[in-house]
């Protein structure tokens, strides 16, 4: 296991569409431990999720915590291989959301509140389930990356766009408080 590098914004590899992993090399050495070392980085560097992209591999597979529960105990570690999502409604939610690869900043985006999720798991067994609230929002945003797409790309007030520092200083409770 090791902790891989994440790389940043600017980086081409964030803007390049992903290749699927083809289903017969889910289960082989090199995608195992790409998945191990994945979830260690995630940890270490206390996300919620990431996708390949990040550490530089051109692969539509993400790991995320699942649950988002106040009691960490509670959240699970999911992977998803060649997700697809879609919306299941046109109402919206806005989460200040941040980035690993987008280090010390965060945006607010508006996103579908209800998505349907189609992908593999880490074994090649196909799920699907229906993702509401902040989950939604979490998984809309590595899929992204795996897309070439960012989240400042859905910023859509530059206002709305602030360091870590000053969002917690000014920004993070009215908008948070509103939105339960
Ligand atoms: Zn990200």
């Amino acid at each position: 296991m090791a902790v891989l590098k994440i790389v940043s914004m600017g980086h081409p590899v964030l803007r390049q569409v992903a290749d699927p992993i083809p289903l017969k090399d889910i289960q082989s050495d090199e995608i195992q431990n790409l998945i191990e070392d994945m979830v260690e980085t995630m940890f270490d560097y206390n996300g919620l999720g990431l996708a390949a992209p990040q550490i530089d591999v051109s692969l539509q597979l993400v790991v995320m915590l699942w649950g988002f529960d106040e009691n960490p105990e509670n959240n699970r570690v999911r992977v998803l291989i060649n997700p697809e999502i879609s919306p299941e409604t046109e109402e919206e939610s806005k989460f200040w959301e941040g980035c690993l690869s987008v280090p010390g900043m965060r945006g607010l985006v508006s996103r579908p509140n209800k998505i349907h999720l189609k992908a593999y798991d880490q074994a090649g067994k196909a799920f699907e389930e229906h993702i509401s609230g902040f989950a939604a929002t979490v998984v809309q945003h590595e899929c992204d990356h795996l897309h070439g797409k960012l989240y400042v790309d859905r910023i859509s007030d530059m206002r709305n766009f602030a360091y870590e520092q000053e969002y917690q200083r000014y920004l993070a409770h009215p908008p948070e408080k509103e939105k339960k």
